[in-house]
């Protein structure tokens, strides 16, 4: 009896999401923390050296390899995490079906924009569009996840009809940066320019590889108009030696 009960309280806890989002430990101050103190303490946070473009973390001071042979349209990129260890395991978690890591990371991003000192009332967050059958069969694109919750966390008006996708482009993995640059662009088209025009743009996605994706997506935002582009994702790709 006494046992079924503690099971009962257990399970419940467990269903409102009072255990770490990790490794499912009971956690106290829970949504506060979404993370265990040992699992918060193993995230890769990118808080140490960050390319002055993109914002993925470096290994010396100044801009990334890859920002220094051909720079992004977007006018700068940041991410709270390093795609690495528990934050690589957590996002592809998130892409494949545990949906509530949303929360989990969008807080973080949210966190982050805030330091932007962004003008909100001129500000938009659009996030990047459905990028693979797969995500159809899962039923949520992740960066729309994203978007929507920093946008509900800051204020900040959230827009997902204007930037969409007018091409399959494919999954990615496989192609090296140039052959990703040459196979999203003019797959992305800007519905309602004037919903952009004068704005600065929050453009929101899970991971940043190469970049292409997000600079693509703000070449088109700005030939509409844009003021900046802001590209804002859940974890980026540290850069490679
Ligand atoms: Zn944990
Ligand atoms: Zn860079």
């Amino acid at each position: 009896m006494r046992k079924n009960f503690a099971e009962k309280i257990r399970a419940w806890f467990s269903k409102i999401g009072y255990t770490c989002d990790a490794c499912g430990i009971e956690v106290f101050d829970y949504p506060k923390a979404r993370l265990c103190e040992a699992c918060e303490s193993s995230l890769y946070k990118n808080d140490g050296k960050r390319c002055g473009k993109c914002g993925r973390a470096t290994v010396a001071e100044g801009l990334c390899l890859s920002c220094k042979k051909k720079p992004p349209v977007f006018t700068k990129g940041m991410s709270p995490f390093v795609y690495e260890n528990l934050t690589a395991i957590l996002i592809n978690r998130f892409k494949n079906g545990e949906r509530h890591l949303a929360y989990f990371f969008a807080e973080r991003m949210a966190e982050l924009l805030q330091r932007q000192n962004l003008q909100k009332e001129n500000a938009l967050i659009v996030a990047v569009p459905l990028k693979e059958e797969r995500e159809l069969e899962r039923g949520y694109n992740q960066a729309e996840e994203l978007a929507r919750i920093v946008g509900e966390r800051l204020n900040v008006a959230f827009d997902k009809e204007t930037l969409v996708k007018t091409r399959d482009t494919g999954a990615q993995k496989k192609l090296s940066g140039k052959e990703r640059q040459e196979n999203v662009k003019g797959a992305y088209h800007v519905r309602k320019r004037k919903a952009v025009d004068g704005k600065t743009v929050v453009l929101i996605d899970d991971i940043m590889t190469t970049g292409a994706t997000g600079s693509e997506c703000a070449r088109v935002l700005k030939n509409a108009g844009a003021k900046e582009v802001i590209f804002l994702t859940a974890v980026s790709l540290k850069e490679i030696k």
